[in-house]
């Protein structure tokens, strides 16, 4: 049991933007020194307790050289699953300083019925290869420019507006951030006459009931796929099992 005066002997870098960062953060804080990070995509973010800094390392040497001057102990990637980039940078920097390092991979959907992809091009492409005219893209802001040269429409639905020239000519913006709930969803899918849902495959509980919604509807779903994790990264899938790991150091 932590004793007044005690000093925790780690001091854990946080990397975040997720729901699953923030409920880690709150498990730990304050009895583990942590600092979480966030890229500072969004304007107004959702911030977890504790400490937190804002903004790029600068690529991986940056991230090394933050470890290092911040005498950071250990690392959870908590970010999230398409943050292809950061958990790449993360793996090296952690790897080259020999930090422990762990991964907080929520588990992915399982695709059911949905037509898998490889990425957003090749979502583009399927949704031209069978005709869909009316798509739910949920990809987010920076998934609409494979999208760009379509002849459908898209209801667009992201947390911050894509870039004007990213968007396909013919389309309908929804400004909002989850979690969705499955009568919203099957109303908005409903409404807007969808035809076919995009997603990616995020995995968790907060934007699943799209699929639940589009499958109640018969609507074709096309789902992209995860990028895979560096090579021989720790994993683990839930937030009680990255706060154990933490604990344990
Ligand atoms: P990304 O492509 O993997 O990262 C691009 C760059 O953003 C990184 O190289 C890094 O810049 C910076 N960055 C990303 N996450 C950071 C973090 N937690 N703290 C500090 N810098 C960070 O990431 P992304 O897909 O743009 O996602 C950005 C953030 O949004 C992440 O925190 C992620 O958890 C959150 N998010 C992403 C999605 C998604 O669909 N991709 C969805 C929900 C939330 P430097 O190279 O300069 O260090």
């Amino acid at each position: 049991m932590t004793q007044p005066g005690d000093r925790s002997p780690t001091k854990l870098l946080l990397l975040g933007g997720t729901s699953e960062a923030r409920a880690l953060a709150k498990l730990l804080h304050p009895d583990v020194e942590l600092i979480s990070s966030l890229a500072g995509r969004v304007p107004d973010p959702a911030l977890p307790v504790g400490p937190v800094r804002i903004g790029g390392f600068g690529g991986v040497d940056g991230l090394r050289a933050y470890l290092q001057d911040n005498e950071i102990t250990a690392v959870v990637d908590a970010t999230h699953p398409f943050a292809a980039t950061i958990t790449a940078n993360a793996a090296r920097a952690c790897a080259g300083l020999h930090l422990p390092h762990l991964v907080l991979a929520r588990p992915a959907w399982t695709p059911g019925d949905a037509m898998v992809v490889a990425d957003d091009w090749q979502a583009a492409q399927t949704v031209k290869d069978r005709g869909y005219q009316r798509v739910f893209l949920t990809t987010g802001r920076s998934g609409t420019a494979a999208f760009r040269s379509s002849d459908a429409w898209f209801l667009i639905r992201a947390v911050t507006p894509p870039d004007a020239d990213m968007l396909p000519p013919n389309h309908e913006i929804l400004l909002s951030r989850g979690p969705y709930d499955y009568d919203n969803e099957l109303a908005l899918l409903r409404e807007h006459h969808i035809d076919a849902l995009v997603t990616k495959n995020s995995g968790g509980s907060m934007t699943r009931a799209k699929l639940d919604a589009a499958a109640a509807l018969n609507i074709p779903v096309i789902m992209v796929d995860r990028p895979a994790l560096p090579d021989g990264v720790t994993t683990v899938g839930t937030v009680s099992e990255a706060e154990t790991w933490v604990r344990q150091r």
